[in-house]
């Protein structure tokens, strides 16, 4: 009998699959309740007859993920764990301190195949989609480990959510559930590298949550070098897209713009990139590149950073240059499991 894993189950789930073990269905929402407290395991569910615990344990798996690593930034107070997964593959999580909260931001897959030439997480490739549960957890064992409570969540980590669609879009039904962490959707983003189709599968959802493209260039010489899905349709495509998900869900699509020395930060690419906001309506996120060891990109100086910012703001482009948190841990995404893999 293949055992199921019962922190992927939606709430309706578990109660169909404890009435059908001739259990009373208020049980369901009890064991719910203890999985979104983070226990480690069945016996934990203490207001649960010993007899049913027995019973949950024959029929359903719990995967806990283990600590592997944890690293305090001293400057900024953010964390990055890397959780250890029941088949021993780790995964990065990371918790960030903000003055409106505090968010957790969760890998989606094990290595990633989109390829990007700046970023670490992609360099040994794809080795396997995560599972909601897989995902919940990386949210309730950094919420418990660290003893903060989360408000908003970023699916900004290791992979490509919209590379394992049907667990991502699971895993938010999850967070949200009322019974459940109850994380709204407009406190959660999730981050593409630009997946057209899979955009427009997730606009039919209607979901209120913060679309984020991880553009980084504005033409296609220029993408196709540093974002290598881009050679599927283009810079066009992929605006087009984000239109139709804005008309669809009513939701602004924002966009992140790794700045890169020589590659994408020249004033002719800012005034391109500000046309085709004004068009699409879209909020700009510059970030300063974070340097990766096995890279040979650097990251944009100061007074490039300015200019292209001068020049968003004057073509009336809605522009944030963020701050990079955890310089000082490995926090870009991948460094600390390529680290760990490399031991
Ligand atoms: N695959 C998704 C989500 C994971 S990456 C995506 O591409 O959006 C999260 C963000 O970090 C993306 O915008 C990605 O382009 C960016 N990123 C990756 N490596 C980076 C680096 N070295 N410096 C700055 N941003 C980086």
């Amino acid at each position: 009998m293949q055992l199921q894993d019962i922190r992927s189950m939606l709430p309706e789930e578990m109660k169909t699959a404890i009435e059908a073990l001739g259990e009373q269905s208020f049980r369901a929402k009890q064991i719910f309740e203890w999985l979104t407290r983070g226990v480690a395991c069945f016996d934990e569910m203490t207001n649960l007859s010993a007899p049913l615990r027995e019973t949950l344990k024959e029929h359903f798996t719990l995967t806990v993920p283990k600590l592997a690593v944890k690293q305090t930034s001293k400057t900024d107070g953010t964390i990055k764990y890397l959780w250890e997964l029941s088949d021993g593959n780790c995964v990065e999580t990371v918790l960030m301190h903000h003055h409106h909260g505090t968010t957790v931001c969760i890998s989606s897959q094990v290595g990633c195949r989109m390829g990007c030439s700046f970023c670490a997480s992609t360099i040994g490739g794809l080795v396997r989609n995560l599972e909601p549960s897989e995902m919940l957890g990386q949210v309730l064992f950094t919420a418990k480990e660290s003893g903060h409570e989360i408000s908003n969540i970023v699916l900004m980590g290791i992979g490509e959510p919209l590379d394992n669609f049907e667990h991502v879009i699971r895993f938010l039904k999850l967070v949200n559930h009322p019974d459940g962490l109850h994380i709204g959707m407009r406190h959660i983003t999730l981050s593409t590298c630009g997946l057209v189709e899979e955009i427009d599968k997730l606009g039919i959802y209607q979901l209120q949550l913060t679309l984020s493209v991880s553009l980084h260039a504005p033409d296609d010489e220029t993408r196709n070098r540093l974002v290598p899905m881009n050679r599927h349709g283009g810079v066009a495509e992929l605006l087009a897209a984000c239109k139709r998900y804005f008309d669809r869900t009513g939701r602004r699509v924002s966009f992140e713009y790794a700045m890169i020395d020589g590659a994408n930060d020249s004033p002719a690419q800012a005034k391109l990139l500000a046309e085709q906001m004004r068009s699409v309506g879209g909020h700009v996120n510059l970030i300063p590149l974070n340097p990766v060891r096995e890279r040979v990109l650097t990251p944009s100086g100061a007074d490039r950073i300015t200019r292209f910012t001068s020049i968003l703001r004057q073509g009336g482009v809605n522009v944030t240059v963020r701050r990079s948190l955890g310089g000082d841990i490995d926090a870009s995404c991948g460094q600390l499991r390529r680290k760990k893999e490399g031991e």
